[in-house]
Order: C-alpha cells, then structure tokens, then sequence
C-alpha cells in the first residue's frame, strides 16, 4: 500500500513522501534537510520534479551526491538524470506513472499521475501536479499565457472526480477567500473554509484535496460558471463587460487573484 505524506518546507511548501514497503520517494525537494529529516536513516529511491523553480529543485544536488538515486523530471532541469515528457509511462514505487505537459505557471511544467491498484477493482489515482492547480486555485502566469495555463487546468480538471490532488503549497485558506469573494452564494466554499481552517489550527495539511472538490469551489476550474463570469467582469481589468469566453473569464479571475 502507498502512504503519502507531506513534508512541510521553507514557510508554505510541501515535499510529499511517497512510501511503499522500504522504498521511499519525495516529490519537488526544495530542500534537502527536511527530507534528511523525514526519511531518517532510511534510503530515498528516487526523486520527482515537476518544475523549475528554485523552491522544488533545491534540494537534488545534495539527495542526489547522498543517495545516488535517479531524478525524475523536465530535462532542461540541471539534476534530472531520467527526462520525462507530456505522454510518457514509467514505474514508480511499483506503479505506473503517467506524464501530463501542463505549461503556465512555467513552460516546463509537468503533472504526474500516479495510478495505485485499488481495493475494489477501482484504481486510486494519486496528481502531482506541483504550482498549476491548487487547492481552491492555481499557479501565477509566471512563463505561460492564458490560453496555455487554462488548456492545462482543463486537462487536470478532466481527470475523474476521485483523483487525489497532491500541490506543492499550503494556499489553501487564502485561496478559499478568495473563492469566496468570487461566488460569495456557494455553501460547498463555505463549507470547505470551516473545514480547512479546523485543519490549520490543528496545524494539519490542507491536501490532498480531489479533483471533485476542486471543480466545487475552485474558481478557476468554473469559468463556464454564468455567474463566476459575471464577477470576473466587474473586477476584471477590461472593465465590465461579461465574456462568454472561458479563457478571458480565466484570465481574468487570474488578474482579479494577482491583486486580491
Ligand atoms: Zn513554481
């Protein structure tokens, strides 16, 4: 069975452990003592990146000098000894892992879905999907468009509901206002805030979330929403006209978001 478990890092990061049996894997090592840490006198099998950013790469120089183990990622990433592109299939932990490209926040990103043989016949599927979706929101345009960004949480939001949603931060609560500002009438972003802020206070994770609970209360996966369109316009730095368009409603919810 696959425990996965976050390891907090710098001030909002999360560097998942993934463990089956004695093999021990992290997802995006920021940094490299946490991990020391965590896995204690245990060895790490092996390493996944999702993007370039100094706060998920950090640490692989020195996991790598440690423990020799291969890491998984883009290859334009200094580090990644096993390359990984949109479509591929590899093994990990004994499971098949599949390779989504998912560019916006940088054009290097990727999400990887990891698929684990369930009890009833039904597979769990388990989304690394790094700084792209969020709980309750997404990445910052940091490389990518619009366009790019809103194709890469559309194909992240199509995954089936159950599908757990491993991100990089705890941004959870903030994002959730957020929400909250953009649909103040939704009961389900109520609800999950009374939820997630129980959790903070226990000094718990916010995550995994799912696919379902995001397509409930995350607002930049209910651009097709009449009235989440209709918010995005008032705010909207184009002024007030409603756009019928799902990627300006998004770009705009993402421009509304910068500023709140
Ligand atoms: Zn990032």
């Amino acid at each position: 069975m696959l425990t996965i478990s976050p390891i907090p890092a710098f001030s909002d990061n999360y560097i998942w452990h993934l463990q089956q049996g004695g093999d021990h894997w992290v997802v995006d090592p920021g940094d490299a003592r946490p991990v020391f840490d965590a896995l204690d006198d245990k060895p790490l099998s092996g390493i996944l990146i999702t993007h370039h950013h100094p706060d998920h790469t950090g640490g692989i120089a020195e996991l790598h000098r440690h423990y020799g183990c291969p890491v998984y990622g883009p290859g334009s990433i200094e580090g990644v000894t096993e390359p990984l592109a949109n479509g591929d299939q590899r093994e990990i932990l004994g499971q098949p892992m599949q390779v989504m490209d998912v560019p916006g926040h940088t054009l290097d990103h990727l999400a990887l879905l990891i698929e684990e043989p369930g009890s009833n016949g039904t597979p769990q599927l388990h989304l690394f999907c790094g700084d792209t979706l969020f709980a309750a929101g997404c990445g910052r345009l940091f490389e990518g468009t619009p366009v790019q960004m809103y194709q890469s949480l559309s194909k992240l939001a199509a995954l089936p509901p159950e599908t757990r949603v491993y991100c990089a931060h705890e941004y959870t609560l903030a994002n959730l206002h957020f929400a909250e500002a953009v649909e103040p009438g939704n009961a389900a972003i109520r609800n999950r805030i009374a939820e997630s802020e129980k959790l903070r206070a226990d000094d718990r994770a916010t995550l995994p979330s799912t696919i379902g609970e995001e397509l409930a209360t995350n607002p930049f996966l209910r651009c097709h929403i009449p009235g989440v369109a209709r918010r995005a316009a008032n705010h909207g730095a184009n002024g007030g006209t409603e756009d019928s368009d799902e990627v300006e409603v998004f770009a705009r919810l993402r421009r509304w978001k910068d500023k709140f």
